[in-house]
């Protein structure tokens, strides 16, 4: 599933030690793999190859220029949510007619430059913003493509704060109100409104919801098309989950295999929406311990990287597996003892990881949390003024700096006395 692998019992990411890495950028930091990236991309477009949709990387997974760089010379487009990831993933080179725009609150001034710089697609999610888009397209005496961002209403059993598909989430418009607007699409005469997206939440790892509300959709759209609607584009969103820790996700072909035969049924062509796929599992974050402290109800390994560097645990609770970068010390006979892996941050919520088992941590020592490639970098902030770590990319035996570590002026750039 990815190459951090273990050679005599030290960490490896592809052909090169992570301790090394370590010693040369410093930690935190951020360490991808650049085969476990093209592959996990790779795997979605074997899978769908029957249908060749157009697939957008999710930038918010991971914004990071060169490893969208690396997925857009591969072929893939760009999912954004935001005028500053339009500006990255312009950055990277990507034809802007490959650039699919989400987000709730796009704004008049985001909405002039994606029209201005001809983007493909702008997911709607309101009335008022399709309202604004159509105004912004006229201003610039231009037509815009949009598609119309439904809310399927289905249920998941992921964490609350990454379900979007349900009727009490912001996201979207409810199917009565896509009707509406699909069926008096001259109320918008500089849009052409011919799509519909949905993205029903994150970390799915069954196909079963993913099927109902395609299902669902592909109903609608052959309804709308019998109404005299022609609908040209079915964006089916991203979400499909990976392993943190014990999950069974379905695999990209068993995904395409569930959908791929009700995508066929109907005319329209299909975009895909990857992020977490793609990029969760080709990165860890390598982190130091920099005290370990035993009291009398646990011990806690206190480690240079924070809530600030990687918030999923704090914020979602969520699993990352945490593993030592050089195990040479693990025997069966040695004795395990549990460890909160937490951050320096003055918060108690400040931790990477709860009650996992080492033999006994020693200061210095390195860990490396797992799967920290998406929703890693692109979510750190500088709490506690702390300067966000480096990101490196490895390539074989290769290795460079994507990102380098920001300094304490970095921290004030912007600030005034
Ligand atoms: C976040 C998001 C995605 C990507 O989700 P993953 O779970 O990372 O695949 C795709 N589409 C939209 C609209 C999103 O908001």
């Amino acid at each position: 599933m990815h190459d951090f692998k273990y050679k005599n019992n030290e960490l490896y990411c592809e052909s090169v030690a992570v301790k090394q890495l370590a010693e040369k950028y410093g930690t935190p930091l951020y360490v991808y793999s650049h085969k476990t990236l093209v592959d996990h991309y790779r795997k979605i477009r074997e899978a769908f190859r029957a249908i060749k949709p157009l697939i957008c990387f999710s930038m918010k997974a991971n914004s990071n220029i060169a490893l969208c760089g690396i997925l857009v010379k591969e072929g893939a487009g760009l999912d954004i949510v935001s005028g500053g990831e339009l500006y990255i993933a312009l950055k990277t080179g990507v034809a802007a007619k490959r650039i699919v725009y989400a987000s709730v609150g796009k704004t008049e001034k985001e909405i002039e430059i994606a029209i201005k710089h001809h983007i493909f697609l702008f997911n709607v999610e309101s009335l008022p913003e399709l309202k604004m888009i159509d105004k912004v397209a006229a201003r610039l005496g231009r037509r815009q493509t949009v598609a119309i961002r439904i809310n399927p209403d289905v249920r998941l059993k992921t964490h609350k704060y990454i379900t979007t598909g349900h009727k009490e989430n912001k996201f979207g418009v409810d199917m009565e109100t896509a009707r509406g607007i699909f069926m008096n699409c001259s109320r918008f005469p500089h849009l052409n409104i011919c799509g519909v997206h949905i993205h029903i939440g994150s970390q799915i790892v069954d196909s079963g919801p993913f099927v109902k509300a395609i299902e669902k959709i592909a109903g609608f759209i052959k309804e709308l098309e019998q109404n005299g609607v022609n609908i040209r584009w079915f964006n089916i969103g991203g979400g499909l989950g990976i392993i943190y820790s014990n999950e069974r996700p379905q695999t990209a072909a068993e995904y395409a295999k569930a959908i791929v035969p009700i995508l066929k049924k109907i005319k329209a062509g299909v975009i895909l929406e990857p992020g977490r796929f793609i990029a969760g599992n080709s990165g860890i974050l390598l982190t130091r311990v920099v005290y370990v402290k035993e009291t009398a109800a646990k011990n806690f390994a206190i480690m240079d990287a924070g809530m600030n560097d990687l918030a999923r645990p704090s914020l979602y609770g969520a699993y990352h597996n945490v593993l030592p970068v050089e195990s040479a010390s693990y025997r069966p006979s040695s004795k395990l003892r549990s460890y909160d892996i937490v951050g320096p941050i003055c918060e108690s919520g400040d931790f990477l990881a709860k009650g996992r088992k080492f033999i006994d941590l020693k200061q210095g020592e390195l860990l490396a949390v797992m799967s920290a490639g998406a929703y890693g970098f692109s979510m750190s902030s500088n709490y506690n003024a702390r300067p966000r770590p480096a990101e490196v990319m490895v390539d074989g035996k290769h290795h460079r700096l994507i990102r380098r570590r920001e300094t304490y002026n970095d921290l004030i750039r912007n600030e005034l006395r």
